[in-house]
Order: C-alpha cells, then sequence, then structure tokens
C-alpha cells in the first residue's frame, strides 16, 4: 500500500459497494493521517453514507478493504467498533430517556471500563449538555439532540470519530454551535464527517475528499485543491490607466512570470492577469510602483477558486475527463503568454 501508510489511521483500498447493478461506492482508495480532519464532501446519493456504514462495520463491502487502526473492517468489524465512535445520519437516540440515563445506557452497551461518572461528566462538558443531563430526550430541540448523538460517539473515548452530516437539519445558529463543539473535537482525534455543505469543510477540515456518484473524484487540502483546478500563482489586477502604460510598468518588474491583457468593464480601468515566478510574493512591490507611478490600483485578487467553483467543476460529469486528466498531468506545461 502507499508510504502513507504509517501514519494512517484508515486505510481505504479499492472499496466497492453494489446494489444489484448500481454502484454506490465504486473503487475508493484513500487514507486517513491520524489527527486529521477530513471532510466527505458530495451531493445528496453520493455514496457518502455508504462507505462510512462499511467503514464503521454496519454493513459489508461488494469487494476492497478498509483498515481502521490496523484493524480489517470487514474481517473483525466489532473490533472496529470499539475503535469508533459513530454519529450515523439518524442517531440512534431513546426519546424516552433522559440525557445521562441514554448515555449511562450507551456505556454499558459499548461495555467501557472508564470511569464511569466522571467520563460521562466530561463528554457532557464537552459537548455542552452537562445542562439538560436531567431532561428527556424528546424534549431537546434538533441542536441539543444533535450533541447527545455526539455525546453518545464520544463514550469509550474513541480515537477516530465518523460523523454523518452532522448538522443536517439544524439552524444557522446551531450550525456554528456544532462546528464548534467539531473543531475541538478534531485537535486530539482523527474525523471523518461528511457533508454536501461547502462551508462545512471550509470551517473544520484539514482536508477534503470529494465524493461523486460513488467515485472519488479528488482529494486535498482546500488550498492545493484551488491550486490545482484553479490558476495556480495567477493574479488580477486592475489599474486606473491605459493598456500601455499599465503594460510597461508591469514589465518593468522583475519577478513577474506571465503579463496578460484583460479588458476591463469598468470605464478608464484595464484588468491584466498576472504570474509570478516560483517562490516569489511580488504584492507588495507592485502595489509601491503602480502607487509612484502615479497608476492606482484598483482590484487585485487571487485567482485561486473557491471551494464552491472547485465542487462545480469537479462534479460536473462533462468535466470529469478532463479532471482525471489534469490529476495525471503533474508539471503541466506553461502557457503560452509566459514572458
Ligand atoms: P449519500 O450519503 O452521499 O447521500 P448514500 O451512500 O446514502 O449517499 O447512497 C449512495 C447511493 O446508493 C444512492 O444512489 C442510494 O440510492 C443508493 N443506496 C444506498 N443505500 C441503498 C440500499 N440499502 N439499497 C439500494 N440502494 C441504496
Ligand atoms: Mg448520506
Amino acid at each position: 500500500m502507499a508510504s502513507t501508510t504509517e501514519n494512517a489511521v484508515i486505510e481505504i483500498c479499492e472499496l466497492t459497494k453494489k446494489y444489484g447493478s448500481k454502484k454506490a461506492v465504486d473503487n475508493i482508495s484513500l487514507s486517513v493521517k491520524r489527527g486529521e480532519v477530513l471532510g466527505f464532501l458530495g451531493p445528496n446519493g453520493a455514496g457518502k453514507s455508504t462507505t462510512m456504514n462499511i467503514l464503521t462495520g454496519y454493513i459489508s463491502a461488494t469487494s476492497g478493504k478498509a483498515l481502521v487502526d490496523g484493524t480489517d473492517v470487514l474481517e473483525d468489524p466489532k473490533t472496529v467498533k470499539t475503535k469508533i465512535g459513530y454519529l450515523p445520519e439518524n442517531p440512534p437516540l431513546y426519546f424516552d430517556m433522559t440525557v445521562l440515563e441514554y448515555l449511562n445506557f450507551v456505556y454499558e452497551l459499548k461495555k467501557v471500563t472508564l470511569s464511569r461518572k466522571k467520563h460521562i461528566e466530561e463528554i457532557m462538558k464537552t459537548v455542552k449538555i452537562d445542562g439538560v443531563a436531567d431532561r428527556m430526550i424528546k424534549n431537546l430541540s434538533k441542536g441539543y439532540k444533535q450533541r447527545v448523538g455526539l455525546a453518545q460517539a464520544l463514550i469509550g473515548n474513541p480515537e477516530v470519530l465518523i460523523l454523518d452530516e452532522p448538522t443536517v437539519g439544524l439552524d444557522p445558529k446551531q450550525i456554528i454551535e456544532i462546528r464548534d463543539v467539531i473543531k475541538v473535537l478534531g485537535k486530539d482525534r482523527t474525523v471523518i464527517l461528511s457533508t454536501h455543505i461547502l462551508q462545512e469543510v471550509t470551517a473544520v477540515c484539514d482536508r477534503v475528499a470529494i465524493i461523486n456518484h460513488g467515485k472519488l473524484i479528488a482529494m486535498d487540502s482546500l488550498k492545493n485543491l484551488s491550486a490545482r483546478f484553479g490558476e495556480k500563482g495567477m493574479y488580477l489586477i486592475r489599474a486606473l490607466g491605459t493598456k500601455s502604460a499599465v503594460k510597461e510598468l508591469l514589465e518593468s518588474i522583475e519577478g513577474l512570470k506571465s503579463i496578460r491583457y484583460i479588458s476591463s468593464t469598468e470605464p478608464d480601468t484595464v484588468d491584466f492577469k498576472i504570474a509570478f515566478k516560483d517562490g516569489l510574493d511580488l504584492r507588495k512591490r507592485i502595489f509601491e510602483v503602480f502607487a509612484s507611478a502615479n497608476l492606482p490600483i484598483l482590484e487585485f485578487k487571487s485567482l485561486d477558486l473557491t471551494l464552491e467553483e472547485i465542487f462545480i467543476k469537479v462534479t460536473n460529469d462533462e468535466n470529469l475527463a478532463q479532471v482525471a486528466a489534469k490529476n495525471n498531468e503533474k508539471g503541466a506545461a506553461e502557457d503560452e503568454s509566459n514572458i
């Protein structure tokens, strides 16, 4: 397997799940490092829950392999369940129990040996439900029910947390609260969370795996994805002045790799796309040069893509072939307008 095996706590290798002739998960391979927070991002029906259900030992795969902390999920789902805290799409709550009764019940179910009272109290504090310990679960708001779901996942102090759409159905305030809790949890645990909400990934994840139609179509940090699918190191600059004056000035600056004119929609201004030579950041210098030449810069922005743009680009079926090609063409050819 890949050389990342050593610090990987989760390894998925060529995993496939078929329902009849339909592939819900189609040959997915990925690994998650210890301590990492990975976002599974994909539209409804992409195969996120199915992948998570296999990883947590709740359903079997048609083929492929999944390891959690070295244990094969398909061979030994029981052991894997003790290593993972799982928050399924619909948390298995018992509505007629109080929060405390329920967490005690889960504690027994999981056959945990940690000091019971202390452990449960700590978890309730972490997910901020200590104030509702004696309330019936059925009387809690959706946001609180979700926290109780998180609490049950934390019983037994598992190192890996798998959270399936943890903020679905919550209001904006509750979403922010749950995200904050997940950020805290992610500090000393490995977390995989699924979502179809782009901001969620930006808000909490170190890396993102984009899944569509059961296939893994991209997996990287947000920064790298943005650079890979966007125009790496490219900036758009809009200045007040003539095309020739701005071009001449840009050409006088050392360290630019390319300069390309684009017409501007704003009167008396010109737009240029520029790129710095590798490793250089000339933004400050450019501002100074333009200011002293009396050609004010009105806009200066990176052309890296937002996650939203990446997502649209990679989940658009027509673009899939291109994406695959782009994945393979490391060290792409230089732009023809390079200087
Ligand atoms: P996601 O969680 O990304 O929304 P799922 O993993 O739930 O996606 O589903 C992936 C695909 O597999 C969907 O097309 C779904 O209809 C199908 N699917 C999921 N579970 C079953 C099942 N038990 N039987 C048949 N098809 C299923
Ligand atoms: Mg799902």
